[in-house]
């Protein structure tokens, strides 16, 4: 309790400058006012107002591109070694605020405190990593012909557009945003019109660290005229987006015209494969981890159980005890394992699948229940009984809401894995070593872990396939997304040129 009482104490204290003075845009080094007045963010665990927010639009998108593409060529030409110390006191200055990033990360969006805290450092991991990595990020390759010493190298993009969800926003955001800044980037973030506290301390944090005016431009707002205009800006050389399937599709739609290049991390609604020979307490406590950890609102969580009809029975006997058994609860109370979801709109849509398992024939075997408000609290749900033709089993329900659905043999597990839109990761839990290689191969997944529930190395690579997404994060797939290549070819002697209009 003592805790709980802390956090709660340090969590007003760091809201009441924004309660002073609400959210406002930052473009250019300078706060702005949004060009629409404010709107207001709500917390989910009480549907409080926590503050106003500067509700940008248009022309604040036009602003801050503005500013980001005046800054481009300073911050592009700036000594590698000089951006890398940036990056590196971002970091520090994130491990400094981690505390604060949790707690308000928390109160913002419902999650669970134990979860928020490692997240908030995770943000200073990733912009540790790609500092790691700037000196070398520009170098290219070697490639001699006959006649002319090719040379390769890579060159920043330009400006580009950051548009992050509202599920874990700040660590997603840094892992955008890193990468960004150290290819030589610079960035209009446009943050979760649920979610905005944290992306303001990331800004703050940057220019602290020295990172030059406008090279990191916050505009807050909502999807239809801030993000859109952000695709549409001509300034804007590339959005990065991590957000739904169908929000993706818009992203390439408003791109079009500018011929933006878009990098999408999208929806999912993975399997996790679990056959009789796996070490079944292993799986077990992944099998859990993967769907009720961060609320279950997590792209990679694994929300489609595929179980082997042998040990179906006592498998979910187990699970379902265990989903009894977690903790729902106020995010700031240390012992909370799952918080209230973000918003009343997303909590509607996540209940209204109690009725559609109900009604489509499978069984409520633990949850199926919202305890009464203020807040958007949810049972831990299990449906068993399922099909894979069910909507419960088809749509992404982002909640702590899993699926299990029985199968007999591989084959049958490898046909309902991929009968799914989605294709971001899989996990599959088996001790032979052929079959784990054999399925691994077949899963339609961009992400597969073997005996593991999803664990990240920055290094590799992050994306999904299908309506999961387009596009790679991660090591030097980032690079590739934030990078032109440019060749250029030099002669090494008189090679014959072709002469037209000289007989
Ligand atoms: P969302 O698509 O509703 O919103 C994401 C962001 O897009 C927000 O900032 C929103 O304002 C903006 N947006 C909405 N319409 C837009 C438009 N027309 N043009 C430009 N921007 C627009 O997603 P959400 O509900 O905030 O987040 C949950 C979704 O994100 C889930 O589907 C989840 O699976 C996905 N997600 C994917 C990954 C991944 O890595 N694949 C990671 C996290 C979340």
């Amino acid at each position: 309790m003592t805790d709980f009482n802390d956090n709660c104490t340090k969590l007003n204290g760091y809201l009441e400058r924004f309660r002073d003075t609400g959210i406002l845009n930052r473009i250019g080094g300078q706060d702005r006012a949004g060009g629409n007045g404010w709107f207001e963010t709500l917390s989910p665990v009480d549907a409080s107002v926590i503050c106003n927010v500067a509700h940008g639009v248009a022309a604040d998108i036009d602003t801050a591109a503005t500013a980001a593409s005046d800054a481009f060529a300073a911050w592009r030409d700036m000594p590698a070694t000089e951006r890398k110390k940036i990056l590196i006191r971002i970091a520090e200055g994130i491990e400094a605020r981690a505390e604060e990033i949790a707690l308000l990360e928390c109160w913002d969006t419902g999650q669970a405190f134990r979860f928020m805290s490692k997240a908030a450092l995770r943000g200073a991991e990733n912009f540790r990593y790609f500092a790691d990595q700037v000196v070398q990020a520009r170098d290219g390759q070697h490639m001699k012909s006959p006649s002319l010493m090719n040379i390769t190298s890579r060159v920043p993009i330009g400006p580009v557009g950051v548009i992050t969800p509202w599920n874990t926003p700040f660590m997603l955001s840094t892992w955008k945003i890193a990468p960004a800044l150290a290819a030589g980037c610079t960035v209009v973030h446009k943050p979760a019109e649920a979610s905005p506290l944290t992306a303001r301390v990331l800004v703050e944090i940057a220019e602290a660290a020295g990172l030059p005016p406008g090279v990191l431009n916050t505009v807050n707002g909502f999807g239809d005229d801030a993000g859109k205009a952000l695709c549409e800006h001509p300034k804007i050389k590339a959005i990065a987006f991590v957000g739904e399937s169908k929000t993706g599709s818009m992203i390439t739609k408003q791109g079009a015209d500018t011929l933006k290049r878009n990098h999408l991390e999208l929806g999912g609604k993975n399997p996790v494969i679990v056959f009789e020979d796996a070490d079944l307490d292993r799986a077990l406590d992944a099998v859990i981890f993967m769907i009720y950890s961060i609320n279950g609102e997590r792209c990679t969580s694994s929300s489609r159980l595929l179980i082997q009809d042998s040990i179906r029975a006592e498998f979910e006997a187990k699970l379902t005890a265990r989903v009894n058994a977690i903790k729902v609860g106020h995010p700031l109370d240390p012992a909370t394992e799952v918080g209230p979801l973000i918003s009343k709109e997303h909590f509607d849509k996540v209940t209204s699948y109690f009725d559609i398992a109900l009604q489509d024939g499978a069984t409520v075997a633990a949850g199926g229940q919202a305890p009464q408000g203020p807040g958007y609290f949810v049972q831990p749900t299990l449906f068993t009984k399922a099909t894979n033709q069910m909507r419960i089993a088809q749509e992404e329900i982002f909640g702590p809401v899993l699926t299990s659905i029985p199968f007999k043999s591989e084959e049958d597990a490898l046909q309902i894995a991929n009968d799914t839109a989605y294709g971001l990761t899989g996990y599959v839990w088996t001790n032979d070593l052929t079959r784990a290689i054999r399925v691994s191969d077949q899963l339609e997944a961009g992400m597969i872990w073997v005996n593991s529930e999803n664990v990240r190395h920055l290094p590799t690579p992050f994306g999904g396939v299908k309506s999961s997404g387009i596009g790679r994060d991660g090591g030097d797939w980032s690079f590739e997304f934030y990078m032109e290549q440019k060749h250029v070819g030099f002669a090494t002697g008189q090679h014959k040129i072709p002469k037209l209009g000289a007989l």
